[in-house]
């Protein structure tokens, strides 16, 4: 990596150079003098080379490299050799520099923390310091394998004829379910724009517009509360096409999905299955599931009854579920391993009211946790439903939610993989979910909302529940889902205008609120809308499971904290009052 300033990077020279006269920049890694020699390791963002300086040899540049500090900047001047021991876990480790002038080019303050991988910084620090934290290779890594992704989707998506287009930041709410940052304007003052959710609305008018296949790699703004790993301010590879089934979606982005994982991380995919919205819920109990082990959810309603436990009998009677999982080899538990697993469901966001369990001892016994009730002779049917084998315990959940027992089962079912070690690391599990329901009840209020965005396709032969049973109405909407994450999101959209109005009404909104939020979008469907789909990718967590990190934060140059401030800049910050009196916006205080 030749430059002006230097002839090679830290991370190039090999046997070969041996003899050769180099120019090397960067920062000292670390410095170690024995006395009669002294090694400086001076690192780039490609590799480590070592400078060895002996000093009855160089006794001036031992002097001055002796007051090499930490992530100094210097340059050497030196000649490459072939070093007496070898290191050869690094791809410089078998030469070095024989310095023939060391240049101090910047001093560095002592760094706040170790800037190797396993570094002694605490996030907090090491966000408020992270152009320190990037020089960590790790760090580095993350940030080169998230531009190879970059590169392999763009390469994919260039071949298959899809166009990279830009569309505003400032602009009208876009609604994906979540709040909108806005920005006030000054030149009309009292009105605002929203930054994007996402371009969903701006892609759909380019196929309108004829554009066929476009693509953006751009930023997306959700003003959520931080729930878990998330990020205001996100990136996604938004995408969209038009003269398209939902089959050509699908194998379109599993083709770029395979092309990724083969560039980035030398991975060969196989072919992906599609799993039912409906499947996935019921034997999975969530939209997301890892199937990278199996372990589904067994329903026992029918094994259940006839006893005298009137606690299942009345949910029994009233519709409701009572199902397990199956945790292979996990009867030997003790008792206080059960009641952590109890303690797990009964967590307040869980809400479950217990755990029973039902071991099939190894000896061919049977013990639970309501034997007051089952006979063995029951458990033992009990057992035989759910497939188990000796050595297995049933863990199971009641509830008079059908949606809670399962969500709680499958909560369980990714606990007991951690616990038991179940999923083998370097393992993957990428297929799509399909069919979601085009509505559903809005947690808080309980209206009737978008699962998706209000901009998905019903399928065909559900059109006629729009006017009679919006509740079945199944959409062409789908997600890839990754180890248990959901990666990507889509549908076929909705083209014709009466449908599109038709979903807006079942929304509630007033023929005002329609025209005030998406007029413009419903005239550009009177001027010849194409049938057209896509989908977006969230980069983040894309490529955070690709780097194997467990959070995105990871993999994002300069993130925000959970509680979306950037402790680098000090940001959100006041501003100057006569900025907001610009605007037109008064502080309460
Ligand atoms: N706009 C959607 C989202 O951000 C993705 C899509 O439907 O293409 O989730």
């Amino acid at each position: 990596m030749k430059t002006t300033l230097r002839t090679h990077n830290c991370g190039e020279l090999r046997i070969a150079h041996v003899g050769q006269e180099v120019t090397l920049c960067g920062w000292v890694q670390k410095s170690r003098d024995l006395g009669y020699i002294l090694f400086v390791d001076l690192r780039d963002r490609y590799g480590i080379s070592q400078v060895s300086i002996k000093s009855d040899l160089l006794p001036d540049l031992y002097d001055q490299a002796r007051k090499l500090g930490r992530e100094f900047v210097i340059t050497v001047k030196g000649k490459v050799a072939e070093r007496e021991s070898k290191n050869l876990k690094i791809p410089t480790g078998e030469v070095e520099i024989i310095p023939s002038s060391i240049e101090l080019i910047s001093e560095s303050k002592l760094p706040p923390f170790k800037i190797e991988n396993d570094t002694d910084g605490l996030e907090d620090l090491r966000m408020e310091y992270r152009y320190l934290d990037i020089r960590r290779p790790k760090m580095r890594d993350n940030l080169l394998l998230r531009a190879r992704v970059m590169k392999a989707v763009r390469e994919y998506l260039d071949a298959q004829a899809f166009v990279e287009i830009e569309t505003p930041f400032l602009i009208k709410s876009t609604p994906e379910g979540a709040r909108d940052f806005i920005v006030p304007s000054r030149l009309s003052k009292g009105s605002f724009y929203a930054l994007p959710q996402s371009p969903q609305i701006l892609k759909q008018l380019l196929m309108v517009a004829g554009m066929d296949r476009y693509y953006q790699i751009v930023k997306c703004f959700r003003d959520e509360d931080f729930r878990g790993d998330r990020q205001p301010e996100f990136t996604q590879i938004d995408c969209e096409m038009s003269f398209v089934s939902q089959k050509d979606v699908l194998d379109t982005f599993e083709g770029m999905t395979k092309h990724v994982f083969k560039q980035a991380i030398n991975v060969d995919l196989p072919d992906f299955q599609w799993l039912s919205y409906h499947d996935s819920m019921k034997y999975y109990g969530t939209d997301k599931p890892d199937l990278r082990f199996d372990c589904k959810i067994i329903d026992l309603n029918e094994v259940m009854g006839g006893t005298d436990f009137g606690l299942f009998n009345s949910l029994l009677e009233n519709g409701g579920l009572i199902a397990c999982i199956n945790a292979k080899g996990t009867a030997s538990y003790t008792r206080k391993q059960t009641d952590k697993l109890t303690d797990f469901v009964k967590e307040p966001h869980r809400g479950a009211s217990g755990l029973v369990y039902i071991k099939y001892n190894e000896d061919g016994t049977f013990k639970s946790s309501i034997d007051k009730f089952y006979s063995q002779e029951h458990l033992q049917k009990i057992c035989e439903h759910a497939g188990t084998e000796p050595g297995d315990m049933l863990l199971v959940v009641a509830d008079k939610s059908v949606n809670k027992t399962r969500k709680v089962l499958g909560d369980l079912r990714l606990q007991m993989a951690r616990e038991e070690g179940w999923i083998k690391p370097g393992t993957w599990s990428v297929f799509w979910v399909v069919d979601f329901p085009l509505f559903e009840e809005d947690e808080e209020t309980g209206d009737v909302t978008f699962a998706h965005h209000p901009f998905c396709m019903p399928k065909v032969e559900h059109l006629d529940y729009l006017y009679t049973n919006p509740e079945k109405v199944i959409a062409q909407t789908y997600d890839m889902v990754i180890n248990g994450n959901e990666i990507v999101s889509g549908s076929i959209r909705v083209h014709r205008k009466d449908v599109q109005d038709k979903i807006f009404d079942i929304l509630g909104l007033s023929e005002e609120e329609k025209d005030a939020k998406f007029g413009f979008m419903l005239k550009a469907f009177e001027y010849g809308a194409p049938p057209h789909g896509g989908c977006a990718f969230g980069v983040d967590r894309f490529v955070m499971l690709l780097a194997n990190e467990s959070s995105i934060r990871d993999v994002i140059a300069f993130p925000k904290t959970a509680g979306g401030r950037d402790l680098m800049m000090d940001a959100p910050a006041d501003v100057p009052p006569e900025a907001l009196k610009d605007l037109g916006i008064k502080l309460d205080s």
